[in-house]
């Protein structure tokens, strides 16, 4: 095998591989977390008219000029206005219109007192404040211009850019569509609940990790849990499963061992096998099969979340339109020595405490590793909020030593 790749290579060699996601249009419901494909006009102002801000009375400010607790003004209540009206009258000087949150300003008034500000009278109504021009009054387009972009393409959909939406009368939007995923997970020694594990076998759960995680980012993830470490019914699996893929992701079957499945199945379609400098996640390939980009991960649990924060879910995030891929990485002080191997970046489990009181005192947090080294402890995974990262060239760093730290959540 040639020399390993950095993980900066192979980063970049996956993001190359999947294919950009298509624009579908969807209920703005279904569009929390998507990207949008589309600008949105705004099909009407923000607000669509001038309105009250307040529950209270509309008036003439010169009306109410002067009125206080022990000059109250009052004035005949001609009106009537609960949100939702859409016939109001004009308001006359030397009238008041009862006015509610929402409800559109009567031709004439120019300002709001708040009801606070009264006795709340219905026929006739004390005014025991005064009120400029323009109080507690939302003008028509304050928020958006009526033909003006509320939201860009690009724009990440989350509650408030969907509500936008939805307050400009959109009840659909043009979105990036997840990629269609096909999830296969070998080894013959994998099992389904309900079936018992027999001596040597283990319950399969890469591939609802895997599913799990693309499917919150909005992938369509088919799944097949267990393929048995057999070339032809590997082959004859992925043929009749993938047709409809974008992208088939496989775990195991990819390291240096005998019955290396996926790698005896694809090496001569032309699937690159290399290895990545790093730990967990050495073993990795990529290519494409019958025309469907394929990523293989190694099949240690470990392995498989840690190549997907890697390389999987920045590129998926990249095909998927995302303006930021990446997980933030932050500095931490170490709260334990860790010892890593020479020439490979190490990617630790851990938790990272952020610092007391930022901006005074420790400007960084602390981490401390979950479980050790091990591919296999997916425990100790479950107990972590980050990833330490131990560059290539470190082997040893000591307590109290700052490192990055790359947050999963
Ligand atoms: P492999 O890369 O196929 O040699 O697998 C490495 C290790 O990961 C072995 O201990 C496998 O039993 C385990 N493993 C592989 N696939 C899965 C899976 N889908 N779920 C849980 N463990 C797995
Ligand atoms: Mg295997």
């Amino acid at each position: 095998m040639s020399q390993p790749l950095s993980v900066a290579e192979y980063k970049a060699t996956v993001a190359a591989l999947l294919p950009a996601a298509r624009t579908v249009t969807l209920p703005v419901e279904e569009c929390h977390g998507r990207v949008l494909a589309e600008d949105v006009t705004a099909g009407v102002s923000l607000p669509p008219f001038d309105n009250s801000a307040m529950d209270g009375y509309a008036v003439w400010a010169a009306d109410v000029a002067g009125a206080s607790e022990r000059a109250p003004i009052e004035l005949p209540v001609a009106a009537d206005i609960p949100a939702g009206r859409t016939d109001g009258p004009p308001l006359e000087p030397g009238t008041a219109h009862r006015i509610m949150t929402g409800a559109p300003m009567p031709d004439g008034a120019d300002t709001i007192v708040k009801v606070e500000d009264t006795d709340g009278g219905t026929e006739r109504v004390r005014l025991f404040a005064a009120a400029e021009v323009g109080k507690s009054v939302r003008r028509a387009g304050e928020d958006v211009a009526g033909g003006a972009i509320a939201l860009r393409a690009g724009t990440l959909l989350g509650a408030a850019q969907l509500g936008l939406a939805a307050a400009t009368g959109r009840d659909a939007l043009a979105v990036k569509a997840g990629l269609r995923v096909l999830v296969l997970s070998t080894g013959s020694e994998l099992v389904l609940p309900p079936d018992p594990l027999r001596h040597g076998q283990i319950y399969e759960s890469n591939a609802i990790m895997l599913a799990a995680a693309m499917r919150a980012l909005g992938c369509e993830v088919d799944v097949v849990r267990s393929v048995a470490d057999d070339v032809g019914t590997f082959r004859e699996i992925l043929a009749k499963h993938s047709e409809h893929a974008d992208l088939i992701v496989t775990s195991g079957g990819v390291s240096a061992g005998a019955y290396e499945v996926v790698k005896d199945a694809l090496t001569s379609e032309g699937v690159r096998f290399t290895k990545v400098a790093m730990q967990p996640g050495g073993p990795q390939g990529c290519g494409t099969v019958a025309g469907t980009p394929i990523v293989t991960l190694p099949g240690n649990p470990v392995s498989v979340l840690v190549s997907y924060e890697v390389f999987l879910r920045p590129a998926l995030l990249t095909a998927l339109g995302h303006a930021h891929v990446d997980r933030p990485v932050v500095r931490a002080q170490l709260l334990e020595p860790l010892a890593a191997p020479a020439g490979k970046r190490q990617f630790r489990r851990g938790f990272y405490t952020p610092p007391v009181a930022p901006g005074a005192g420790s400007v960084t947090g602390t981490v401390g590793p979950r479980g050790g080294p091990g591919s296999h402890l997916l425990a100790a995974f479950t107990q972590a909020n980050c990833l330490i990262v131990i560059d290539e060239d470190t082997t040893e760093v000591a307590e109290g030593a700052e490192v990055d730290v790359l947050l999963l959540s």
